[in-house]
Formats: structure tokens, C-alpha cells, sequence
């Protein structure tokens, strides 16, 4: 890794997938494999965050929540609030994953509400952006992400991580090529720089997202605007994880 670099951040998004047994063995075997050369977090859903904020205890990896609510508290059936998330033992949220943008209809006003949300509580949020397959094809590719972040940011938070997902690289097996990642980070930290300026700008890690696995990841982690990786369907197996985690600390 290059002096200058921003330290890299991998984050594990574990969507709906595991069991409590197989989230513990998970943070066993990934604590087993020693000093890692960038900060690591895990996105565990709702009922497993206790059992994995448990086990990452005493160590560096971070814990996140998938989703937040924007409301303290209240009659939001199904759910989860800045406080329970907190109480639970995390430190990081995802705000705007496409599959909630999809999924569950989230428009761009409240991925901003749940990352100032989650900020008052001293949660870290990971906004995502990415455009769909049909916008990258009709040249709206920039367009979409300006949209997106500029409405996560305005009036948003002032402490936050950026992920450049493609929502048609997610599960598909098509991962953007190191070019295409590369443009698209670049685009981001230029919007980043007239927004917050350019000192904030080069602070930031964007990270890229859309699946990542070991053999692709170092050649990814080489482009100067990519910061690490959200990873999904690879952060289900600790040993292709730590593949990853450790692509970020060879230059390539
Ligand atoms: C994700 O869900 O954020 C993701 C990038 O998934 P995958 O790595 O499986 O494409």
C-alpha cells in the first residue's frame, strides 16, 4: 500500500443470510486470521447483531446495521431505530443499499433522512449509489450518481462513508472492470470536491461494490479512487473475505 493512500475499509454485507452458530464461527475464523491491512466491518442482519457485536469484541472489526429508521422511536412495525442499533453494538449503518432502494421503494429524500438519522447517534453511515443496467446504458450513468449523492448530502451528513455500487454488478457475477469503477469513483470525488471542497474530497473513502471475490479484488484496489469494498455474496465465506481484506494491502 502505498504512504499517501487513505486506509482501505471492507465492509461484509450479510444481507439475509446466516444463522447465530454460523455468525459466530464466521468472526472466529476471521479474528483467527491475525493483523489485516484495512479497517473491516460487518453488516449482520437485525438478530444476529448482538451474538456478532459479542464476538468482534476487544477487536477492530466494526459492526453495522443494514438499515435505520429515521424516527427515534415509535409505531414502525418491522423497523429498527438509531438507539436499538447502538444497543446492539454498532458503530456503522448501510443507508440507500439498492436492494432497500428496490425492495422496499426508498427514495433518495430518505436515504439522506437515515444517514442524518444516523449520525445523531453516532452511527457511521455507508451511503450507496449506483445506477441500474438500463440507466448506464442510456449514457445516464453520471447523472443518476450526482442525483443520488446530492440528495443524501444536501442538508445531510456531515460524517459519512460513500459506496459506488452498480446495481448491475450485485449478485450478478458481472463486476464493473477496474476502468469502469475507476471513472465512475473519480466522478464521485470530484462531485464530493464541489460539495465539501477538495481537502474533504481526497479524505474520503468511496468504496466499490458489486461482486468482488479474491481474484478481482486486487486488480480493482490498484485504481487510485477505490478505498475498499462492500462486499456481499464473498463475505459469506471467511476465508474468500480475508482474501479480499488482504488484496487491499498489495500494491498491485
Ligand atoms: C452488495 O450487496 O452490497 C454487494 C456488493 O453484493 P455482491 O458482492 O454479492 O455483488
Amino acid at each position: 500500500m502505498s504512504p499517501n493512500r487513505r486506509r482501505p475499509l471492507v465492509g461484509g454485507n450479510w444481507k439475509m443470510h446466516f444463522l447465530r452458530d454460523d455468525a459466530t464461527r464466521f468472526c472466529d475464523a476471521l479474528l483467527a486470521g491475525g493483523a489485516l491491512p484495512a479497517d473491516v466491518v460487518l453488516f449482520p442482519s437485525f438478530p444476529l447483531l448482538h451474538s456478532v457485536a459479542e464476538a468482534l469484541t476487544g477487536s477492530e472489526v466494526g459492526c453495522g446495521g443494514q438499515d435505520i429508521h429515521p424516527a427515534d422511536k415509535g409505531a414502525h412495525t418491522g423497523d429498527v431505530s438509531g438507539a436499538q442499533l447502538v444497543d446492539a453494538g454498532c458503530s456503522w449503518v448501510l443507508c440507500g443499499h439498492s436492494e432497500r432502494r428496490h425492495d422496499h421503494g426508498e427514495a433518495d429524500d430518505l436515504v439522506r433522512q437515515k444517514a442524518v438519522t444516523a449520525l445523531r447517534y453516532g452511527l457511521t453511515p455507508l451511503i450507496c449509489v449506483g445506477e441500474t443496467q438500463a440507466e448506464r446504458q442510456a449514457g445516464r450513468t453520471f447523472e443518476v450518481l450526482e442525483r443520488q449523492l446530492r440528495a443524501a448530502l444536501t442538508d445531510g451528513p456531515a460524517t459519512f462513508t460513500l459506496a459506488y455500487e452498480p446495481v448491475w454488478a450485485i449478485g450478478t457475477g458481472e463486476t464493473a472492470t477496474p476502468e469502469i469503477a475507476q471513472d465512475a469513483h473519480a466522478f464521485l470525488r470530484g462531485q464530493l470536491g464541489d460539495m465539501l471542497g477538495e481537502t474533504a474530497a481526497e479524505a474520503k473513502r468511496i468504496l466499490y461494490g458489486g461482486s468482488v471475490n479474491p481474484q478481482n479484488a486486487a486488480e480493482l484496489i490498484s485504481k487510485p479512487d477505490l478505498d475498499g469494498f462492500l462486499v456481499g455474496g464473498a463475505s459469506l465465506d471467511p476465508e474468500k473475505f480475508l482474501a479480499i481484506i488482504r488484496s487491499c494491502g498489495s500494491d498491485t
